[in-house]
């Protein structure tokens, strides 16, 4: 790790969504989790506390010394000891049960032996399944015949936000062979994208990078806002924020930009089932921001980040049932 190039500049701490929010007291923030504690002896000593991050990115963005801050910030978690969040102990006990972080509610599986997967992820088919039969119906509409297998299970990206690198680490392995049978992934889902990537070296295409170029087209009437997700824009690459306003803007939706609109949403990073009150606090302050700028709705393109946002009353959409190819 390269922790040892801080400069005390403070940039990161400001960057910080968690730690810039009343919510967020408790945290003690991306230079302590992901610079001074991993170096020290009595590193434990941030106990759960540590885990007060979405793992936005933000921090590591605004650092002038390009420290892997969110790296070692999982590596601290991977060694804290304590009792686990409710939360956590929860997604544990569902990993354990039925291999996903959340009960699986789709039952729209295809299975017929595609070269594609379309893996929609854990929120995708517990949470969000409208989302996934979109997403699947956008696929098939562009002629890309795809899978959505149940023995795909979880990717394990919440896993490691949540400390749980063996369970991860199973996972992976379990699902190794389920990929092996695919040519090409397709995900809905930019946190399974990036593991996908980083973990298991599979190219996984996110769907935004599948739609571009494509002939699409949009019911949506009025002005609509973006939500960029975290792990799109400062995950897989800074361009798929534009790629995001393009494809929506060549379908024909009026597309508002505006600073905010990557900024974290709060659902990320084990956020959401571990301190579900910093979760909404983060996403209430987005909803602020929407509201004044007086728009229809939002567009997005990451389950997490339409569930916790649509928690707070303003219409969410993902960009799957957002637009359709045109006839
Ligand atoms: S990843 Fe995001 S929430 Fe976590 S410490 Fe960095 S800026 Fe804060
Ligand atoms: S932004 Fe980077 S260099 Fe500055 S305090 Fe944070 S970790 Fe250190």
């Amino acid at each position: 790790m390269n922790e040892g190039r801080c400069v005390k500049c403070g940039s990161c701490l400001r960057a910080c969504p968690v730690l810039n929010d009343p919510s967020g007291a408790q945290f003690p923030g991306p230079r302590t989790t992901g610079v001074d504690a991993p170096r020290f002896l009595e590193k434990g000593s941030v106990g759960q506390n540590a885990l007060r991050c979405t793992m936005c990115h933000a921090c590591e963005w605004a650092c002038p010394s390009s420290i892997s801050i969110t790296r070692s910030m999982l590596e601290l978690r991977s060694e804290l000891t304590g009792e686990r969040l409710p939360g956590h102990r929860r997604m544990l006990e569902n990993i354990a049960a039925f291999g996903r972080t959340v009960s699986t509610e789709f039952s729209g599986w295809r299975e017929s032996g595609e070269r594609t997967l379309y893996f929609p992820g854990c929120i995708g088919l517990g949470r969000l399944t409208g989302l996934t039969a979109s997403v699947s119906a956008l696929l098939t509409s562009l002629g890309i015949a795809h899978d959505i297998s149940r023995e795909a299970l979880c990717c394990g990206s919440p896993l490691l936000k949540i400390g749980a690198r063996g369970e991860a680490e199973d996972l992976r392995r379990r699902n190794a062979e389920v990929f092996s049978r695919y040519d090409r992934v397709i995900t809905s889902c930019p946190g399974c994208t990036y593991q996908l990537r980083e973990v298991y070296g599979i190219e996984a295409e996110h769907i935004i990078e599948v739609l571009k170029g494509s002939d699409l087209c949009t019911k949506l009437e009025g002005r609509w806002a973006l939500q960029v997700p975290c792990h799109l824009k400062r995950g897989l690459s800074p361009w798929t924020a534009d790629d995001l306003a393009a494809i929506l803007g060549k379908a024909g939706v009026d597309v508002v930009r505006m600073p905010g609109e990557d900024a974290c949403c709060g659902g990320g990073g084990g956020m959401l089932s571990g301190f579900p009150g910093t979760a909404s606090s983060l996403a209430r302050n987005k909803m602020e921001m929407y509201r004044k700028a007086d728009v229809e709705g939002v567009i997005t393109a990451c389950p997490f980040c339409s569930l916790n946002l649509g928690r707070e009353g303003i219409r969410v959409l993902d960009i799957g049932e957002a637009i359709a190819l045109k006839d």
